[in-house]
């Protein structure tokens, strides 16, 4: 996708800091970090959002999960907690349509979110 940004980030046309990185995923911090530790976890492959997902994206969806929780343990949160998101389409907020998890931790997060 010629205009999307977490696209160009993956293809090293834009900067970011990238915390890590496989075959199918990539991780980065977020350039507005709302807690301490805020990261955003996404694959490689082009995919809007949950919305667009398919069946054969299941193994894929949990990759995005298990790399959130090593990144998450590497940053000592397992004992007190983290948060993870996906905001789908405009009322949830979604403002980077290319599919990412947030990973957000070192601070206490309220229910129901805003
Ligand atoms: P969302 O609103 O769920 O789509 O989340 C998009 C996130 O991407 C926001 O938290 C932004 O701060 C973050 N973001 C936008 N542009 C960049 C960028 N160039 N590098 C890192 N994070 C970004
Ligand atoms: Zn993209």
């Amino acid at each position: 996708m010629d205009t999307c940004i977490f696209c160009k980030i993956i293809e090293r046309q834009q900067p970011a800091k990238i915390v890590y990185e496989d075959d199918q995923v990539v991780a980065i911090e977020d350039i507005r970090p709302q807690a301490p530790v805020h990261l955003l976890v996404m694959p490689r492959k082009h995919v809007p959002s949950l919305r667009e997902a398919g069946s054969g994206d299941g193994p894929l969806l949990g990759r995005l999960f298990m790399v959130a929780a090593q990144l998450a343990r590497e940053r000592q949160l397992d004992a007190r907690g983290y948060r993870t998101v996906v905001n789908n389409g405009p009322w949830a907020g979604q403002t980077v349509d290319h599919l990412h998890l947030h990973v957000l931790g070192g601070r206490v997060f309220h229910w129901p979110p805003g």
